[in-house]
């Protein structure tokens, strides 16, 4: 790259390297949290943030902290960071080029010999993914107060999550009363794990978003017959009908899409009674994943739900329940602020940049909720994510590191004038 970044991508390749090392033999790349192996990844992590210069600890919730303090005492804290856990044969980026981007900007930092008023903080959130408690985003939640403490008891593998964020070095017994008052503002890098900036030969996405999810299942009741002797004019074949209300919610939310905000809806989860070859199908629970960006798009899109489903039942001859919403988060709005200050950032490393909505969960959306936060995604080839065959080419993630560096000086000077 011809490009003279202010951060060293050498760095952030062999980081990124050092990390795919620690992975389970024979499951590339796998490193889940609460694992042996993590523990050896967080390790090599804390190992590089002394390294930097970065005072080193784990806080309540079991995240991976490095701090730089700031000349400036109370000014408060400008946060950087991802997390390093993957799931089960997952990839090399996913969080990791986040985790490592932020330790390089305080590399780069301490090397030009720039001060920051602000205190910086770079994390390593623990358990991003869904951990085997079956619950994600435990670092980012627990930092903010935003932790259900019904899950400190979810069990697996012989213990509790209190116990196993104990493990890693957290403290349960104060975890819920953890909050982050200081948090000035935060920004994290992610790969994009979508095909869009590769597409579109645009180097940084600048997220407006992290959309909201909601989950709606549906049960579809027919008649059980036989499948031999029953005429075709006189089934209630409850499969035909959700087989139509599958390509439906498609169409629909293909329409949607089409329309400014992303939008995104898929059936992933199909339950068929008796599932047997030769009876008519009696009855089929479906579970519908829905991504809105903008809230009054998901509330359309029940409504329409709603009524579709009706419709759908008097022409299919099924009786249909009126779609259950088992989940619903809203969509998380990115500081609009920090967008702007990403966008300069950009500008000024020579990054071409959009704006684009995250359709998956990240820690950004959780600090979002409490403090100033935003995101920028660097492309990933082909969208492949959560897969072995996951790959970020390291110039593009050290494009990225260098914007969080212009923006993490930028947010330096600003904050400071918002205050005054
Ligand atoms: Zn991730």
């Amino acid at each position: 790259m011809s490009r003279n970044l202010p951060v060293n991508a050498d760095r952030i390749a062999e980081d990124i390297e050092a990390l795919a090392d620690i992975t389970e033999p024979g499951h590339p790349w796998t490193r889940r949290a609460f694992s042996p192996l993590f523990l050896r990844g967080r390790d090599y992590i804390e190992a590089r943030m002394k390294a930097a210069g970065l005072q080193t600890r784990i806080d309540a919730a079991g995240n991976l902290i490095g701090r730089r303090p700031g000349t400036k005492p109370g000014s408060g804290t400008i946060m950087l960071g991802s997390h390093s856990d993957t799931v089960p044969d997952g990839g090399r980026f996913d969080g990791i080029a986040g985790v490592v981007a932020a330790l390089e900007v305080a590399r780069a930092l301490s090397e030009r010999n720039i001060a920051l008023d602000h205190d910086l903080e770079i994390i390593d959130f623990l358990a991003e993914e869904v951990s085997i408690f079956g619950v994600s985003c435990i670092g980012s939640r627990g930092m903010t107060g935003q932790l259900p403490e019904a899950w400190l008891s979810r069990s697996s593998d012989g213990r509790d999550l209190a116990e196993a964020i104990a493990e890693v070095g957290g403290r349960p017994g104060v975890l819920l009363q953890e909050n982050r008052p200081d948090i000035a503002g935060f920004l994290e890098l992610h790969i994009e794990q979508g095909p869009v900036l590769e597409n579109g030969k645009t180097d940084i996405g600048v997220v407006t978003a992290i959309a909201g999810i909601t989950r709606i299942e549906i049960t579809v009741e027919g008649r059980a017959d036989h499948a031999g002797t029953t005429p075709m004019d006189s089934r209630a074949d409850a499969l035909v009908a959700a087989a139509q209300l599958v390509v439906d919610i498609r169409d629909a939310a293909v329409e949607r899409a089409r329309r400014p905000g992303h939008f995104a809806a898929t059936v992933g989860e199909f339950r068929i009674e008796p599932n047997a070859a030769n009876v008519v199908p009696s009855k089929v629970v479906l579970l519908i994943d829905a991504r809105a960006e903008i809230r009054n798009d998901m509330d359309a899109f029940c409504e329409w739900l709603d009524a579709h489903v009706i419709k759908l039942a008097i022409s299919q001859g099924v009786s249909i329940r009126s779609p259950a919403r088992v989940s619903d988060n809203f969509p998380t709005p990115c500081d609009p602020g920090l967008l702007k200050t990403l966008e300069r950032a950009c500008d000024s490393v020579g990054a071409t940049h959009r704006r684009m909505a995250s359709g998956a969960g990240h820690d950004t959306a959780w600090i979002a909720k409490v403090a100033p936060a935003a995101m920028i995604f660097v492309p990933c080839k082909e969208g492949r994510s959560h897969s072995a065959d996951e790959w970020a080419e390291n110039d593009d993630i050290a494009l990225g590191a260098a914007v969080l560096f212009e923006a993490v000086r930028e947010m330096d000077r600003n904050l400071n004038e918002e205050k005054a």
